[in-house]
């Protein structure tokens, strides 16, 4: 189906959000982050057997940073092409067993480092902009007439940061703006970012409904790209809370303020953007000197 010169980029983002995995260690021993990576190793897995032009990579997002798990700075091979298949004595691709051995090592590292600071949030949206930045970086190794579609998967597990907000609205514009889908698999909470952020760029969102059958639920409706979607019945689409957030305090507004220079998004009127410090010469209602008096037009 695939022609040898179009590549398949998928990019699979995993929360590794040390406290949430933590508290979800407790809450049910039988899923905890080893078995969902063990998950995402593999859909990865079959992603790159199912095409010899198929690409992978595997960002670790945590609340300190974000790491790349495959492929990793001690990853020697460049893509492997042609490689994958190659079966080792047990059956194995031999391939594949290294590089999820080494995808077990290199989280086996990010787990390990000290939590330093206070940020208990997932890095999601700068681990999204590492992710548009190496899809960036693999286009422009194309040899001429090559073609790449690439799509991210976000496999979600803490809670949404409403201070992303505005990183994670600009992520997803990159991404539409360059044919990028962002595909979530949420295992928690509804994330209303992610779910804008599928709606926006045509990728599907599906919140788990069991969390230990993370495998299949990504086999089943991740693993298929774009064009063959369309030919399948899969989850419908959620309704998306577009509500955005009011960049003083990072509530979800209705109704707003709007900064006709840089678009902040602010629940209450301010003379000067806290943003872009433009400073706003408009005419202000008149002050109503009593409380109980309700606002009304000035003559
Ligand atoms: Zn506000
Ligand atoms: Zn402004």
């Amino acid at each position: 189906m695939a022609s040898e010169d179009e590549f398949n980029l998928l990019v699979i983002v995993v929360d590794v959000n040390p406290i949430w995995w933590g508290q979800q260690a407790q809450r049910d021993p039988e899923f905890t982050l080893s078995k969902c990576l063990d998950a995402v190793m593999v859909v990865g897995n079959s992603h790159m057997v199912m095409s010899r032009t198929n690409k992978l990579a595997i960002i670790a997002s945590h609340c300190q940073d974000s790491y790349f798990l495959y492929p990793s700075k001690n990853w020697k091979a460049g893509g492997g092409d042609g490689d994958v298949l190659a079966s080792s004595g047990d059956g194995k691709y031999e391939l594949l067993s290294v590089a999820n051995n080494l995808i077990a090592e290199e989280i086996r590292n990010v787990m390990s480092t000290e939590v330093k600071g206070h940020s208990t949030d997932t890095l999601l949206a700068g681990s999204l902009a590492k992710a548009l930045c190496y899809i960036h970086r693999v286009t422009k190794e194309l040899e001429a007439g090559q073609e790449m579609k690439s799509r991210i998967l976000v496999v979600k597990a803490a809670e949404d940061c409403a201070l992303q907000y505005m990183n994670f609205m600009n992520v997803i514009f990159a991404a539409q703006k360059q044919n990028i889908l962002i595909d979530a698999c949420v295992l928690d909470s509804d994330s209303g970012l992610l779910q804008q952020a599928c709606d926006i760029t045509g990728g599907l969102y599906l919140k788990v409904p069991q969390k230990i059958a993370l495998a299949q639920y990504l086999l089943w409706v991740f693993l298929p790209d774009g064009d063959q979607r369309s030919q399948l019945v899969l989850p419908p689409p959620v309704h998306v809370d577009y509500r955005a957030a009011c960049f003083c305090h990072r509530n979800l507004i209705e109704i707003g303020y709007v900064c006709s220079v840089c678009l902040s998004i602010f629940c209450s009127f301010s003379p000067i953007c806290t943003t872009c410090e433009t400073a706003f010469k408009i005419q202000l209602p008149p002050i109503v000197k009593s409380k109980k008096k309700k606002i009304k037009p000035s003559n």
